[in-house]
């Protein structure tokens, strides 16, 4: 079974993404460069991704007191797609770039993350580097980025700290001014940083030239404290080995030591890292402290971060996803396959009969419709984010704009809900293969620890429930939700025209007032522990009508296709979400709506 004809349908007839080829930047490209594209990503995902996915789970890196050592086929992947020139994809022609619309960048990375996510398609490589190209100065996009792009160096984001993790304003690295004329190094104001980064993924490999941090830590203030809250943190490029103004390395090797690897339930091609900065191993000019150079202006860091970390929470949507898709198209594939039972007549079951297979069983098709529908609307979701994306950077100012914020509303979904209810298809992948799903002969089992992670990084399930509702449907006076709405408003219109879809557009409609009625009544006293005491609910109520209506707009532009399986299938898949997910959201609204504080307010020795 194939991913393209779903990938080309959303992507052509649902988002008609050719049509970008209409916009200057992308005058260059048609539906034939968009396809070259994908058929690439597709061929290096077959070759060099999926063949090691259960290698790089066995075969976890190790560190021999030197070195990092993953296995050969990581090198390999690594070195494939940077060849194919998709760590520049969207960049402009005159830096190597081919000007590929995110949109089809995304979808060509599907491929990767379907095949083996662990090993990596380059998303914090392209994300760091994206980042120095919006903030970063002439000389360090030239030295930093460019070389990023090109694969000779890869790039890590260093955020997180053993006792800051979700609460960033706690970051406690502390960056120095590197002595007199600290300012005036070409690369960057120069600083010392010492401190302790845990969970950065990437942080020590040999598969690069070079690794660049891209380090949050706070500059003392003049009597020599850490500003408190989020507004002292600064950003740093760390190189792991110094260069000079050429990219070319000196040969110092600088203040940055692997302190150790996480050993993780899943994910496992991907190294993990608490690295120590600053600590004296490898003093620069005969001094401990990590050298790095700041990006952008003091105490402005983390606005910078967020330039990379919202591409990356598109990333880790899809990642999960991908991974959700691996799942049900091997569930599937077993499916079809497994002889077992007897279907049950009026007159019971006869044992003469040759046993089914599995896939006619009525529980088992159920199964497979929910992951379906989870995988393939989240699909449709993330590339119409990415789309969303194109619009913000290539439409005319009004659309732009309102791009940008309906993105700013999205996100938060685009990264939970696959996290969620595509980790939950991977369980429901495990439970169609029966036992035979709970061993390591199969591959179900590690799509889900792989997809374990999508929940916890990035922001946790809860961080981005307390994001969407305390921020981004307040935000501009809530023109973020409106806009929203009137997607979904237009959506609803066109799909009440239709008699196979009238009944889902009135459901959606309802849902759509549900939402704003519980949105209204979480804030009706002002007070935020009432409001976001049940935050999560209200993003899985929000995330669903989300996914109700992306379906319902697929299966509108499913209808103007002839009638093929394919279709029958998303028809399908939109049926299902409308009869046995939508209604879930009453459940999840009322403890919103109600403000709820059943957790919130139980003592801890009650527990
Ligand atoms: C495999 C892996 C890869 C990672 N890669 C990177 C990376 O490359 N770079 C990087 O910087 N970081 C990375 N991280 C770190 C990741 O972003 C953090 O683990 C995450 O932000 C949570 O921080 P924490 O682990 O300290 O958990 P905590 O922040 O301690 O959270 C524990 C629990 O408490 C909840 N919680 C915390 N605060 C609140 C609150 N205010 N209100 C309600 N609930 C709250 C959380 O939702 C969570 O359920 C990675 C983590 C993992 C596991």
């Amino acid at each position: 079974m194939s991913l393209r004809p779903t990938v080309d349908f959303l992507l052509y007839d649902w988002l008609g993404a050719q049509t970008l080829s209409e916009r200057e930047r992308f005058a260059d490209h048609s539906r034939e460069t968009f396809d070259a594209v994908l058929d690439t990503c597709e061929r290096m995902a077959r070759e060099k991704y999926a063949p090691f996915n259960r290698l790089v789970d066995t075969q976890e890196p190790h560190f021999d007191g030197e070195q990092v050592i993953l296995p050969q086929a990581t090198k390999d992947a690594w070195d494939a797609y940077a060849q194919s020139g998709m760590l520049s994809a969207a960049q402009d022609h005159a830096i190597g770039g081919m000007q590929l619309p995110y949109t089809v960048e995304a979808a060509g990375n599907a491929f990767f993350a379907m095949a083996s996510v662990s090993i990596g398609a380059g998303m914090l490589t392209v994300g760091n580097a994206n980042l120095l190209m919006a903030h970063g100065s002439p000389l360090q996009r030239e030295v930093f980025a460019l070389n990023e792009f090109s694969g000779r160096f890869s790039g890590t984001m260093c955020l997180s700290e053993p006792q800051a993790g979700s609460s960033l304003s706690d970051v406690a690295t502390r960056a120095t001014p590197d002595g007199e004329g600290f300012e005036a190094d070409p690369l960057g104001p120069r600083y010392r940083l010492r401190g302790n980064k845990m969970w950065i993924s990437a942080g020590e490999h040999e598969l690069t030239e070079n690794i660049i941090h891209l380090v949050l830590a706070k500059i003392p203030g003049p009597d020599g404290k850490l500003p408190p809250g989020v507004k002292g943190i600064s950003l740093f490029i760390v190189p792991k080995k110094l260069v000079d103004t050429q990219g070319q390395l000196t040969g110092v090797r600088n203040d940055v030591t692997l302190a150790g690897l996480n050993h993780k339930c899943g994910w496992r091609g991907t190294t993990n890292t608490l690295l120590n900065f600053g600590e004296g191993r490898f003093p620069v000019e005969g001094r401990a402290g990590a050298v790095g150079y700041l990006v952008g202006e003091p105490g402005k860091g983390l606005g910078c971060m967020f330039h990379m970390m919202n591409e990356a929470r598109i990333g880790v949507g899809m990642a999960a996803t991908m991974l959700g898709m691996a799942g049900y198209h091997a569930s599937l594939d077993y499916a079809r396959n497994r002889p077992q039972g007897r279907p049950m007549g009026a007159a019971g079951k006869d044992p003469t009969q040759p046993q089914v297979r599995i896939i006619e069983h009525a529980d088992v098709k159920r199964m497979l419709l929910a992951q379906k529908a989870y995988c393939e609307g989240a699909l449709a979701l993330e590339l119409y984010c990415a789309r969303l994306v194109d619009e913000q950077h290539t439409a005319a100012p009004e659309a732009a704009d309102d791009a940008r914020l309906l993105l700013e509303v999205l996100t938060p979904i685009a990264k939970s809900w696959p996290s969620e209810w595509c980790l939950e298809a991977n369980s429901l992948a495990i439970q169609v293969h029966g036992g035979y799903g709970y061993t390591r002969d199969f591959p179900v089992e590690q799509y889900w620890r792989d997809n374990r992670l999508n929940m916890i990084h990035e922001g946790t399930h809860g961080i981005q429930a307390m994001d969407l509702l305390a921020r981004k449907v307040l935000m501009e006076n809530g023109k973020g939700l409106q806009l929203l709405a009137a997607r979904m408003q237009g959506t609803i219109e066109r799909a009440i025209q239709q008699p196979a879809l009238a009944l889902h557009a009135n459901a959606l409609a309802q849902a759509l007032q549900q939402v704003g009625a519980a949105t209204k009544a979480a804030w009706a006293t002002g007070q935020p522990t009432e409001a976001l005491a049940n935050a999560v609910p209200y993003m899985q109520a929000f995330g669903h009508t989300v996914l109700a209506w992306i379906w319902l707009d697929v299966s509108l532009a499913s209808l103007q296709a002839p009638a093929t399986a394919a279709q029958l299938g998303r028809l399908a898949a939109c049926r299902f979400f409308y009869h046995y997910e939508l209604p879930k959201i009453g459940a999840w609204l009322q403890v919103v709506s109600a403000r709820d504080m059943t957790c919130a307010e139980l003592p801890e020795e009650a527990f």
